[in-house]
């Protein structure tokens, strides 16, 4: 076969990137004016983006063309300013300019041998934030994919120490056998907790659940019963720092005190509240957070870095580096920094840290606290705003950028009206947010998480969402 009939080109092969380049600020720029929520349906897009495999080759910039033309009507407005569903932010300009280095770039990120700017972006990157969010300095940090595996790696990490301190070498032996961990979970945990404790063979029928006050916090007097019971051994806790409904803390500090006495481990999920670290002004929400033993974060819920990008930081670096090793002949050590495989559970991977990098450079200290609080102000902008109106109820403190919203219904069925005024937001598309199920009723959620979001924009929202509610 000739070289050249792998696939039809001009003489500028890469020309598609100018191509890709437009059809991004097509999208970006259009974001504030575009319907939020998707158009089509699946079986649109199935008929749009689907038909037989091609037989053969066609030039780069047409099938671009097409990709872009089918997936359109089935895009959702995530990175826009009034996107307010689950926690997403939205990319970055430096971040999402450093995203497409790293594609373009190609690096293989796992080994130092083959990429030694990926290996010190991410060496600096995690120095940066550490300093940032005020963890001890000397941690070490794995670059993955998202807070689920964050969870996972420092929960590896976790059951390393905690068996290797009654001498059992978890990662030589496995489970089979080995001694009882306790395992002590709140009540109001991401369920991603739930699923790393899975993968990781310790299961849920085990965990010791803590339960929650009102605003979902793990409370402190519970945790002190269940680790005053009998047993001993070793022992891991996993709190949280920002819960998905109302972006409440767990008591860190305490929770810190507490299970060290006892020799234990803490884990905290801090997906986005972690990030409250680095504004003078919220700091005290995590305040002895410094004191943990693994921490996992996203960065690409604040402060902007586009998907997928998940942080696991650990104290403890030799048990990190213990749980997620990967040796093999082939592989050469770095030696002069460090492999980042041995610090996440993917072997090769993409320059992830490239775009985490640009994102802190681009803003600065001063700038994530600026992002952070921003979204946080536009948060109490919205409970002010909603729950002037009548029959609407703010349901939860709004402590950080989560907002819970019940909408009252004459009749009494506040849970079937919520639901309607919910889904009426959605077809509406000036805004997008979703529902949830907090202590037993039905509420309207709103995250406010994107860089870009303005006063205006939490202004055209709420007057679309009390449109919504008085139709
Ligand atoms: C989003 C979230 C997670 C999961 O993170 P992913 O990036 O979706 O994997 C875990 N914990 C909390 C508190 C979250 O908000």
């Amino acid at each position: 076969m000739k070289d050249a009939e792998t696939f039809p080109t001009d003489p500028h092969p890469w020309s598609v990137l100018r191509e890709a380049a437009d059809e991004a600020l097509r999208f970006l720029e259009g974001l504030g004016g575009r319907r939020v929520g998707p158009v089509a349906t699946a079986e649109e897009l199935r008929t749009a983006l689907g038909g037989p495999l091609p037989d053969g080759p066609e030039y780069p910039d047409r099938t671009l063309a097409r990709l872009a033309e089918a997936a359109e009507a089935g895009l959702v407005g995530t990175p826009g300013p009034r996107y307010f569903g689950f926690v997403v932010g939205g990319s970055l300009p430096a971040a999402l300019a450093a995203d497409w280095l790293a594609s373009a770039w190609d690096q293989n990120a796992g080994l130092y041998i083959a990429s030694p700017a990926a290996a010190v972006v991410e060496e600096v990157t995690g120095g940066w934030l550490a300093d940032l969010l005020r963890l001890p300095s000397g941690i070490s940090a794995g670059f993955v994919t998202g807070g689920q595996m964050a969870n996972v790696t420092g929960l590896a990490a976790a059951r390393h120490q905690v068996l290797a301190q009654v001498g059992w070498d978890v990662e030589r032996r496995g489970l089979i056998g080995a001694p009882d961990v306790r395992v002590v979970v709140g009540e109001e945990r991401h369920v991603t907790v739930d699923q790393a404790l899975r993968m990781l063979g310790l299961g849920t029928d085990a965990t010791i659940v803590v339960p929650a006050d009102g605003q979902g916090r793990l409370r402190a007097d519970a945790l002190a019963d269940v680790l005053d019971r009998p047993g001993s051994g070793p022992l891991i806790v996993c709190a949280q720092a920002g819960n998905v409904n109302t972006g409440a803390f767990d008591p860190l500090a305490v929770t810190c005190d507490l299970v060290h006495a006892q020799g234990g481990w803490v884990h905290i999920d801090g997906a986005f509240g972690l990030w409250a670290a680095a504004s003078d002004a919220l700091r005290l929400l995590v305040r002895g957070a410094e004191q943990a033993d693994s921490w996992a974060t996203d960065a690409h819920k604040w402060p902007g870095v586009p998907y997928d990008s998940g942080l696991a930081f650990c104290a403890h670096p030799r048990a990190h580096r213990a749980a997620m090793r990967i040796q093999a002949s082939y592989l050469v050590p770095g030696g002069e920094a460090r492999d980042n495989m041995n610090f996440t559970p993917e072997a090769s991977r993409r320059a992830r840290g490239l775009p985490v990098y640009a994102a802190l450079r681009s803003l600065g200290r001063s700038g994530v606290a600026a992002l952070v609080e921003r979204c946080c102000a536009h948060a109490r902008w919205f409970a002010a705003s909603l729950g002037a109106a009548g029959g609407v109820e703010i349901c939860n403190e709004v402590v950080l950028n989560q907002v819970l919203v019940r909408f009252l219904a004459a009749d009494g069925h506040h849970d079937a009206r919520t639901r309607a005024v919910i889904k009426r937001v959605q077809r509406d598309g000036t805004c997008w947010l979703g529902g949830t199920t907090w202590q037993g009723q039905a509420l309207m959620r709103i995250s406010v998480s994107n860089w870009s979001t303005t006063t205006d924009d939490v202004d055209r929202s709420v007057e679309a969402i009390l449109r919504c509610a008085r139709e």
